[in-house]
């Protein structure tokens, strides 16, 4: 069976890396009719926070990224990584280490003294501490007995071959204070749950040889490894603080769809011919380990916002409506009891990239305008007054009122003042909307209303 998991650790903020990763590792799972877990890696308890997991319990559900197995956390496990670590002292896979930290420092100092790589130097290895008096008072590691000879070799499923000599290993810890490093945690851990695909960022290649040293060491079989390449800024450059460090849920916040992130994410770093926009069955359908590409990614903020835009034009106006309402009374306005929301975002949906700024333009229509004096001025001038009065005039006889009849009007006027389009139209932008820009006015003022739309007119003749 096919088996993948996305195993956060819950220190830094779930970011977009992460959910890409999680993504991949989701699609395979369901290309191959697998199972998708997640694992939270919480074993730096100095580091680990709830609201960290909160962002990853809410990112998943918030990307679709349903898993069949999980939340699963590694501090949950401690008694098993325990089991495991005494199997492993018993017959020397593993011992305990007793170098106080000063003297790995001196050892450290003193090899690069000599131009070496630091690199413990196995002084508590059974056979080097024959005699050897346990030092008093210092709570022991236990670490792992890496090979001296020969070399580790993985295909990576996205790198191809990579072989690393177990010379430039050494013996590392997997247990301080009963509680496992995570090169150790996530062997026992991705072993118990029988992971097929170990699928995450190229900054844990370094870690892979030690691992699947530790996976013979406990006759347990390798996994397929995938590491998938950083993903860069719009320069090229590591992403920046700003963007890297921010969790997928501010994206949510700043008015992204989710399967707009989702779409993004997945298209960053993988391609399947041209596919550019496609649902999550559709790149479940297709989506291979083999097509992810081996360079960093880059982020186009833009290309982003824009795709965003794609899937709002899309959306049920219903949904909208949904979204759009918090982020509207946000900024002071009143959706209930106000004009239809989900008509207003089918209205303005077209021109909007974010929920944000779908937000930003339809607040109009749930706020009192603030009309801006010199510009309402300029718009009332040359026969603009007289235009809105008429119109207004006309639209309270108006039994009913609907975009039909308001169009009606407004020819009307034009007609009787012998005035252009434009006259009358501004005034109703500025004084009646206070937009700078407005879908087609007729259905915009019966979206506002006849009361309130007259009221507004009121207000602006004084
Ligand atoms: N806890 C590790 C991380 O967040 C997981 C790495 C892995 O998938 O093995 O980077």
């Amino acid at each position: 069976e096919i088996r993948t998991r996305i195993a956060p650790s819950p220190t830094g903020m779930m970011h977009l890396g992460t959910a890409r990763t999680a993504i991949y590792c989701w699609a395979v799972a369901r290309h191959f009719g697998g199972k998708f877990l997640l694992r939270i890696e919480d074993t730096d308890q100095v580091r680990s926070t709830q609201e960290a997991v909160q962002v990853i319990l809410d990112g998943m559900r918030w990307l679709n990224l349903d898993y069949d197995e999980g939340p699963i956390y590694q501090m949950d496990r401690l008694d098993r990584y325990k089991e495991v670590v005494d199997e492993m002292l018993k017959d020397g896979r593993a011992y305990y280490c007793y170098a106080t930290p000063e003297e790995l420092n001196e050892m450290r100092e003193a090899q690069k003294a000599q131009g070496l790589k630091p690199r413990y130097d196995g002084r508590w290895r059974p056979e080097n501490c024959v005699g050897k008096p346990i030092p008093e008072g210092v709570q022991p590691v236990v670490r792992f007995r890496n090979p001296d000879n020969g070399a580790v070799t993985w295909n990576d499923a996205v790198y191809g071959p990579i072989t690393v000599s177990n010379a430039e290993l050494d013996d590392l810890i997997i247990m301080r204070n009963g509680i496992p490093t995570y090169n150790f945690a996530v062997v026992v851990d991705d072993w118990d749950m029988k992971v097929s695909h170990v699928i995450r960022g190229a900054d844990h290649i370094n870690n892979t040889p030690r691992q699947i040293n530790i996976y013979t060491a406990l006759g347990a079989e390798v996994p397929v490894f995938a590491h998938l390449p950083l993903i860069n800024g719009q320069d090229g450059q590591k992403l920046s603080k700003r963007h890297g460090t921010v969790s997928v849920l501010e994206y949510e916040r700043q008015g992204y769809l989710p399967e707009a992130i989702f779409n993004y994410l997945a298209r960053l770093g993988w391609g399947h011919g041209n596919m550019e926009k496609f649902t999550r069955d559709e790149l479940a359908k297709v989506f291979e380990l083999a097509d992810c590409s081996r360079a960093a990614a880059r982020i186009d903020w833009k290309k982003l916002e824009w795709l965003n835009g794609q899937y709002m034009k899309e959306a049920d106006d219903e949904r909208l409506a949904t979204l759009v309402a918090p982020r509207i009374e946000a900024r002071g306005g009143k959706v209930e009891g106000g004009p239809c929301l989900k008509q207003v975002c089918g209205l303005l949906k077209n021109r909007a990239t974010t929920l944000e700024k779908l937000a930003e333009n339809a607040l109009f229509f749930y706020v009192e305008p603030k009309v801006d004096a010199e510009q309402a001025a300029a718009a009332l001038a040359d026969g603009g007054r007289e235009a809105l009065a008429l119109f207004g005039e006309k639209l309270g006889k108006l039994a009913d009122m609907t975009p039909e009849a308001v169009y009606g009007i407004i020819q009307e006027v034009m007609a009787e003042r012998e005035i252009g389009m434009k006259i009358l139209a501004t005034p109703l932008r500025v004084c009646v909307c206070a937009a700078e820009r407005t879908p087609q006015i007729d259905v915009t003022l019966c979206l506002i209303g006849k009361d309130e739309v007259l009221k507004r007119i009121a207000a602006t003749l004084g």
